[in-house]
């Protein structure tokens, strides 16, 4: 039985606990927040008529299976603790111009059709193109990437990877250029565009070996947890407890001890004493460990300041709008939001909050989530990284956030979902707000990373580990769950 200390609770770090608490370990928690769930959070707005309760992160839960094999590996059912309900349409996609609307849905061959009738033959049977070769990549980053450790492009190039593979994967190929080649309609480029926003990046950057990603949604599907995805959250917590981990909130780690090579334990902030620990797995932001929590601080390679953040309103909204649980409304000029969000320091631009953003709405048809004739919109909009570097937007700025949610609702009015004479309240999260609950540094969404490999689970002292969205094998719910398989299991069992 090894003494392991985990720090941070967020879905990885939780996940992680409870794996390895199942294996015979004894697992200890360090969470700073008063809360666990880190990014998967959540906001209850109390008002005369009732409660409105938000989830201030993920809004949309893909790859169900990777949660119920977690929950199974800690001896439960996901059935008893949470209720999925599969979402039709997954995401409503609303394009510039006021043509046809599109919806998403499971099943491939339903959603091709769907394509046909909005954008006609040429169009469904380009995508069913692009699927087949989704599929392929699909297959083989299942199989050799997404459930092991990868420590280094050498691990990547020495996985046993076929040339129909290789030829599927394309490395070197940017998401854009994959829609460039296979789809003759803007539409359907700027929907495959958005899922390289999923990881954070930009997708005339991204690889395109992220068509993985419409895939996996498009195939398993997008779902809901009734009351919210952070019952999520609570419903790890419970495991954890349940199988006997340690959890403690208000517990910040200011350092590993990890003199010789291998780590010892770890310092709490106002606590003199050492934590001991045979094993220390770390649920930070990559950035924030190797930067803050080492001995010595490190660079790391891989690591990128070019991660997404978002701005959220969250919204109590009178009456019945009509939307989906998932719209996503495109903007005229996909290029020119990518442009102001990421900024590009070579050709002398700034980034900045985007004039004319994508703006995705949530609203939950979940009567646990409003009170009765009301809704609550979880709204976000992609945005530059909170700081004060070129690449980075000063979100403390005095009164930008107030003028730039204005102008967010006055995007949606123009765009048919006008809510401004229906608002009972409205509250903004920017990306500096994230970073100061949850520590991702910037507010980046997804964590500090970027592109196919991402730094490695296995960290630089012997008995340090690195699971959640910065880390291979990425960010997102599905992935960051993953990563806790791979870090259990590479740890093993206390027998
Ligand atoms: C607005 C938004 C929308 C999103 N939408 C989706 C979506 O629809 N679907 C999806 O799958 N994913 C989505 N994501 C991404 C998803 O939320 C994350 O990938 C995932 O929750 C990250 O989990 P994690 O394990 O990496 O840990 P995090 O959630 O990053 O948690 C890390 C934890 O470590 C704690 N911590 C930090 N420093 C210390 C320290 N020094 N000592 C102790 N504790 C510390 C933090 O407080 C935090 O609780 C979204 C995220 C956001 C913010």
């Amino acid at each position: 039985m090894a003494r392991i200390v985990v720090i941070g609770a967020g879905v990885g770090g939780l996940a992680t606990a409870a794996r390895l608490a199942v294996t015979g370990h004894e697992v200890t928690v360090f969470e700073r927040a008063d809360t666990v769930g880190g990014k998967l959070g959540r906001y209850v707005h109390d008002t005369p008529e009732g409660a409105y309760r938000f989830d201030t992160g993920p809004s949309l839960l893909t790859l169900p299976q990777v949660f119920h094999e977690l929950f199974e590996a800690t001896g439960a059912k996901l059935d008893e603790y949470l209720d999925l309900v599969p979402l039709d349409p997954i995401v409503r996609h609303v394009f510039p111009g006021g043509g046809p609307t599109l919806d998403s849905c499971a099943d491939p061959a339903e959603f091709a059709a769907r394509i046909g009738a909005a954008f006609g033959d040429r169009a469904a049977a380009d995508w069913q193109r692009l699927w087949r070769r989704a599929t392929r990549v699909w297959d083989a980053s299942h199989r050799d990437v997404l459930r092991r450790t990868v420590d280094s492009p050498r691990d990547l190039a020495a996985l046993a990877w076929r040339l129909g593979d290789l030829a599927a994967i394309a490395p070197g190929r940017t998401l854009r250029g994959l829609g460039r080649r296979h789809l003759s309609d803007p539409r359907l480029r700027m929907l495959l565009d958005r899922y390289a926003t999923y990881t954070g990046a930009d997708p005339r950057r991204a690889p395109a070996a992220l068509v993985a990603v419409p895939y996996a949604e498009l195939t398993y599907g997008g779902w809901y947890l009734r009351g919210g995805l952070a019952g999520l959250a609570d419903a790890l917590l419970s495991r954890c407890l349940d199988l006997g981990v340690v959890v403690h909130t208000g517990a910040t780690v200011t350092r590993i001890d990890a003199a010789g090579g291998r780590v010892h334990g770890v310092r709490l902030a106002g606590l003199a004493a050492p934590i001991p620990a045979d094993v220390v797995v770390a649920n930070v932001d990559a950035l924030t460990l190797y930067r803050d929590l080492l001995p010595s601080p490190r660079r790391l390679a891989g690591l990128t300041d070019r991660s997404l953040a978002g701005f959220v309103l969250l919204l109590g909204v009178r009456g019945d709008s009509g939307l989906a649980h998932h719209t996503v409304f495109f903007p005229d000029d996909y290029d020119a939001e990518f442009d102001a969000v990421f900024g590009d320091p070579g050709r002398g631009l700034r980034a900045r909050p985007a004039l004319d953003p994508t703006v995705f709405v949530t609203m939950a048809a979940d009567p646990a989530v409003r009170p009765d004739g009301h809704e609550a919109w979880f709204v976000l909009v992609n945005a530059a990284r909170h700081g004060t570097a070129a690449g980075a937007v000063d979100w403390r700025r005095p009164g930008l956030a107030e003028a730039y949610a204005d102008r967010i609702l006055d995007v949606l009015a123009e765009r048919g979902a006008d809510v401004r004479d229906r608002l009972v309240f409205r509250e903004i999260r920017t990306p500096a707000d994230l970073d100061a609950t949850t520590g991702a540094p910037g507010g980046a969404i997804y964590g500090t990373a970027g592109g196919l490999l991402r730094p490695a689970n296995r960290g630089p002292a012997a008995g340090l580990w690195l699971v959640g969205g910065s880390g291979h094998p990425g960010g997102g719910l599905p992935m960051v769950t993953l990563s806790a398989e791979i870090v259990a299991t590479a740890i093993g069992p206390a027998w």
